[in-house]
C-alpha cells in the first residue's frame, strides 16, 4: 500500500513521567485523549447525524477494548479516556488498543466509513493534580495533532514518497477514483441557484473517501496538481452538459492552487479545454495570496482566462495577505469573503463591520460578493441587508453528488414554482377582493 497515512501509526504523544520502579498497588493515573482526525471534513461529507453516529461507535470500540476505565466524550471529536494501573506495561497496552479501534471501518448508513485518530496521553500520580493531567494530556494532542498528514511530511516512515504518490494520484485518476462534489451558490436578489463550486475528492479504495485538505498540498509536492486540476476541469465540463440536459443553466468554478497560477503551460492547457467546449460556462477561484507569488505571470494568465470566458473569482478573501493594490489590477468578476468571518458573522462585533466595508468594497470595485461558510438564516438575513450578492455554505446545501445537485435543482425549481403560484393566486385574491 503506497498511500497509508491512515493506517500508519497515528503520532501518539505521551507527557509526564511514568515511575518505573513501583510498589505493588503504587497506580499511575492515565489519561489518554482521542481525537477524530479531520473531523469537521468527515461530518461535512457524512452529515451531522451519521458523524455523532461514528463517535458513538467509536467511545463503544473503546469502553470495549479498556472496560475498566472511564470512557466518555469531551468534545464533539474527541474521547477522553481516563483509567489506573499497576502495570508497567499499562499504557503502551492501552494505547495500543485504542489505536486497534479505528482498524476495522465503521458502518455507517451510507456504507463502510474509515477513520483515523490522534492520541494524546499523560500520566501522573493516584490523588495528583487533576488539572495538571489534563492540561497535560491536552498538550500532547495539540502536538499530535500538529503532526499534520502526508501532505506535510511526505518522508516520515509510514509515509510514501513524492515519486510513489504521484504514482499513486495518476493510477486514481486512471481508475475514476476522483470525484467532484457540487456546492450551489445562491443569488440573494435573483433567489436563484446561478453556479456551483466544484470540489474534489478522493474514494480511496482504502481510506474511503478522503478530502482534499488531505491530498491536494501533497498532490502540488508530487508535481500533479495540474494533472488533478485539468481532469476537474473536463469532469466540470462534462457535469455540466449533464446538467444542462436537465433544464439547469449553471456556471461552474473549479478552485485553481497558487502553484498553478502562475504557470503558462496549464494556463494554455486549461484555455485549450474551454476553447474544445464553446458551450462551457466555466469559473475559476484562485486567492490572492497565489497572485502575489508571481504576479506578473498571475495576472497575464488570468488575462488568458478572462479572454477565454471564464469568470475570475477571488478566493478566501481576508484570509490571507489582502492587497488593495493587487485586486484593482485584477480581471476577477467576483470576490469570495472567507468563511472564518461568515460562520461568526452574528456572534462576533468585529466581523459584521470586516464584512460590510468588504462588500461596499467590492462594489466600489465593480466586483460580485459571495459570502460562504453560510450556515444560519440569521447569517444570511444580515448579508442580505449588507447587499451581498450570492451566498453558498451548508444553510443551502452541503457539496454533493452530480445525481444529487440534479435532484436539489429539480425541487428547487417545482418549490419555486409553487411559491409563485402562490404569489400569483394571492395577488389575484387581492384584485378579486378591490372588484
Ligand atoms: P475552499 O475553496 O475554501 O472550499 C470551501 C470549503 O468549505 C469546502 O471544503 C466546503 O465543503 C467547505 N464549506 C462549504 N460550506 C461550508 C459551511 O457552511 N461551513 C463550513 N464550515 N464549511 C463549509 P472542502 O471540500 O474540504 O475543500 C477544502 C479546500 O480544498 C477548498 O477550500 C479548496 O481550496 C481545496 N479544493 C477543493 N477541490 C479542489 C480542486 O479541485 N482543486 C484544487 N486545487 N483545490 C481544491
Ligand atoms: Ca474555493
Ligand atoms: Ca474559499
Amino acid at each position: 500500500m503506497a498511500i497509508s497515512h491512515r493506517a500508519a501509526p497515528a503520532p501518539r504523544l505521551v507527557r509526564g513521567a511514568v515511575p518505573h520502579a513501583r510498589d505493588a498497588g503504587d497506580a499511575v493515573r492515565f489519561r489518554i485523549l482521542a481525537q477524530v482526525r479531520h473531523f469537521g471534513g468527515l461530518r461535512r461529507l457524512l452529515g451531522p447525524q451519521q458523524a455523532a453516529a461514528l463517535m458513538a461507535i467509536v467511545v463503544e470500540r473503546i469502553s470495549a477494548q479498556l472496560p475498566l476505565a472511564r470512557v466518555e466524550m469531551v468534545a464533539r471529536d474527541i474521547v477522553e479516556i481516563d483509567f489506573e494501573s499497576v502495570r508497567d506495561d499499562a499504557l503502551s497496552d492501552a494505547l495500543g488498543r485504542v489505536r486497534g479501534c479505528c482498524i476495522d471501518a465503521v458502518e455507517l448508513d451510507g456504507g463502510p466509513q474509515r477513520f483515523d485518530l490522534l492520541i494524546g496521553a499523560a500520566t501522573g500520580t493516584r490523588g495528583g493534580d487533576e488539572v495538571v493531567l489534563v492540561e497535560e494530556a491536552e498538550a500532547a494532542l495539540v502536538e499530535a495533532r500538529s503532526r499534520r498528514p502526508f501532505a506535510i511530511q511526505p518522508f516520515e516512515s509510514g509515509f510514501p514518497h513524492v515519486d510513489s504518490l504521484a504514482a499513486e494520484i495518476d493510477r486514481a485518476l486512471d481508475r475514476n477514483e476522483m470525484v467532484l462534489h457540487y456546492q450551489p451558490k445562491v443569488h440573494v436578489r435573483r433567489e436563484e441557484i446561478t453556479s456551483a463550486e466544484a470540489l474534489i475528492r478522493w474514494r480511496h479504495p482504502e481510506h474511503g473517501m478522503v478530502l482534499p485538505g488531505d491530498f491536494i498540498p501533497a498532490t502540488e509536492q508530487a508535481q500533479r496538481i495540474d494533472r488533478l486540476t485539468l481532469w476537474a476541469l473536463r469532469q466540470a465540463i462534462e457535469d455540466q452538459r449533464r446538467l444542462r440536459a436537465h433544464g439547469h443553466d449553471l456556471r461552474i468554478f473549479i478552485n485553481i492552487t497558487g502553484q498553478l497560477l502562475a504557470d503558462t503551460a496549464f494556463a494554455e492547457a486549461a484555455c485549450a479545454c474551454i476553447k474544445e467546449a464553446p458551450d462551457a460556462q466555466i469559473g475559476f477561484e484562485v486567492t490572492e495570496t497565489s497572485v502575489i507569488r508571481d504576479p506578473e505571470a498571475a495576472i497575464a494568465n488570468l488575462q488568458r482566462f478572462d479572454r477565454s470566458g471564464v469568470r475570475v473569482s477571488i478566493d478566501d478573501y481576508g484570509a490571507g495577505l489582502s492587497s488593495l493594490a493587487y485586486l484593482k489590477q485584477l480581471p476577477a468578476r467576483e470576490l469570495k469573503i472567507d468563511k472564518l468571518f461568515i460562520t461568526q458573522l452574528t456572534s462576533s462585533n468585529r466581523d459584521p463591520l470586516i464584512v460590510r466595508s468588504t462588500i461596499d468594497l467590492a462594489h466600489a470595485l465593480d466586483l460580485e460578493v459571495v459570502a460562504e461558510g453560510v450556515e444560519t438564516h440569521a447569517a444570511l438575513a444580515l448579508l442580505t441587508v449588507m447587499g451581498c450578492d450570492m451566498v453558498q455554505g451548508y444553510l443551502i446545501s452541503r457539496p454533493i453528488p452530480i445525481v444529487e445537485l440534479i435532484s436539489f435543482l429539480a425541487e428547487e425549481r417545482s418549490h419555486r414554482a409553487v411559491e409563485q403560484t402562490r404569489a400569483s393566486f394571492t395577488r389575484l385574491a387581492a384584485t378579486w377582493k378591490r372588484a
